[in-house]
């Protein structure tokens, strides 16, 4: 579906996903903390399963990778050897008028319909001065030029202000794989190539957050710095592509939904030699956005953090008999836009009857079996003690066999409570009735196409751990 036709899907998402308890506003009883969000119970099964599935993906599964849990605090200096101090910033107007902010290259994007990421606070400024841009939000030609504005939140250690030692919270976690890659070669035992992956938060103090979870303040990534012979890092490159490919197709994501782009030269950060990323077809009106990155970031952060932290960090190859710096290959994931995409590409909406036999709307949440909050619901057919035994022995069978969440309703008419497991997302629903009491069978419900079969109570684990995966 293309994004116009699904335009309308993200306030349907924010709206379910604070109804079902996927996602909430931050704070709200406190009136809200604007572009924060706080997972609900759906939402923290769902976030948890594309964490556990990452890591044990490109983690526990992979020979070549091993994890790293570092703290968000890391020393100042950490950041002006990767560059972050001088170089992460972004391009900020202001409108004199409202003095409302606005980033000057989405800006551009935006209105003029032309790729400015990447261009220089003068290039973004003459831009704007030509095109005489109105403020989006007062209307008025009253723009100031581009300036630049450094995202890194900044607090102190130390018990006064002024004495203490000013530090930031991490805008990636990349760079702890590279601060910690000599501890890692000295106490692991990996050898070229090899990689590093983490899970963990990160910080930016964006100018121009919003779009529900999309661009948060405070959000979590999955990275893997992948260390290799300075030869091989194109070869790393290809294959971390398809991986990342893989990695879609895993979580269900669909593919007419992705595309991948290169970027350009000028629009390539400072530290990489080619860049792609990948791009999901949001609904209008965000359209075609980053979704994950993928990086050849060359030498450039070892070779700045051996040089400002004096340690030698050049790797000794003893097949090769050679020393040299390693070459870095970084596929980056964003939790938080995974769930959104997750959220946005599951979202259903089926013209069908209700239980009276009327025309009736049916949400459903068609979520990849694999990162679903539940697995499975149990349902007995009504609130009565003779089903709810049969019911509760099942519901414990699976929740001991199957190491994943399976919810247990009885309240409400049957109808009622299979709308809300498809609203979220749960794939199957297993309903004890009173034929289950002599024939010793439950009927399963289909989240997709609600339809309905009979299966011996004996096979219900192993019937779901097969489709689960
Ligand atoms: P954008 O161009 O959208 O600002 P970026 O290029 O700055 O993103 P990276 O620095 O490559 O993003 O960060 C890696 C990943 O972290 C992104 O692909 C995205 O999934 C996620 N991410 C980055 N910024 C945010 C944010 N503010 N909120 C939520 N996720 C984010």
């Amino acid at each position: 579906m293309i994004a116009k036709q699904r335009a309308g899907t993200m306030d349907k998402i924010v709206a379910l996903s604070k109804r079902r308890g996927f996602v909430y506003p931050g704070s709200e009883i406190y009136g809200g903390l604007a572009n924060t969000w706080d997972y609900g119970p759906l939402g923290a099964e769902l976030k948890r399963n594309v964490k556990n599935l990452w890591w044990r993906t490109f983690v526990q599964k992979r020979r070549d990778v091993v994890g790293l849990d570092a703290s968000i605090l890391m020393h100042p200096r950490v950041w002006e050897a990767s560059g972050h101090v001088v170089n992460f910033n972004d391009p900020l107007v202001d409108c004199r008028t409202c003095k409302s902010r606005f980033r000057a290259d989405h800006l551009i994007e935006e209105r003029l319909h032309r790729q400015a990421e990447g261009a220089s606070p003068d290039e973004l400024s003459a831009i704007l001065r030509e095109a005489n841009l109105p403020c989006p939000n007062c209307g008025n030609r009253t723009l100031t030029d581009a300036r630049q504005f450094n995202m890194m939140f900044a607090t102190t250690i130390g018990p006064i202000s002024e004495t203490g030692t000013r530090v930031y919270l991490r805008p990636e976690t990349a760079q702890a794989m590279f601060v910690q890659y000599k501890n890692v070669v000295a106490t692991s035992r990996v050898k070229l190539p090899f990689g590093i992956g983490q899970i963990g938060k990160a910080f930016r103090n964006e100018i121009t957050p919003g779009n529900f979870i999309f661009r948060q303040l405070e959000f979590e990534q999955m990275e893997i710095e992948y260390f290799v012979k300075p030869e091989d890092g194109a070869t790393a490159f290809d294959d971390w592509l398809s991986a990342m490919r893989g990695w879609l197709r895993l979580i269900g994501v669909r593919e007419d939904h992705i595309r991948v782009r290169e970027h350009a030269g000028e629009e390539l950060s400072h530290y990489s030699s080619r860049t792609v990323d990948f791009e999901y077809e949001f609904p209008e009106p965000m359209g075609w956005k980053e979704l994950y990155g993928l990086a050849n970031r060359t030498d450039f952060d070892l070779r700045q953090h051996q040089e400002v932290s004096g340690e030698d960090l050049t790797y000794f190859d003893q097949a090769e008999n050679r020393r040299y710096l390693p070459h870095v290959v970084e596929p980056t994931f964003g939790v938080d836009r995974t769930c959104l995409v997750l959220l946005l590409d599951a979202y259903d909406e089926e013209e069908t009857l209700d239980v009276n036999g009327k025309p009736d709307t049916r949400v459903v949440l068609r979520l990849h079996p694999r990162v679903a909050p539940y697995k499975a619901a149990v349902l007995p057919l009504m609130k009565k003690p003779e089903l709810a035994e049969t019911a509760r022995r099942l519901f414990s069978r699976l929740d001991e066999e199957l190491g994943a969440l399976v919810d247990y309703d009885e309240t409400g008419n049957i109808g009622k409570r299979y709308r809300r497991q498809d609203e979220i997302g749960t794939p199957f629903c297993f309903t004890v009735d009173f034929d289950s009491l002599q024939d010793h069978a439950v009927t399963v419900r289909d989240r997709d196409d609600m339809s309905q079969q009979r299966l011996a109570l004996a096979d219900v684990p192993d019937w779901l751990r097969e489709r689960i995966g």
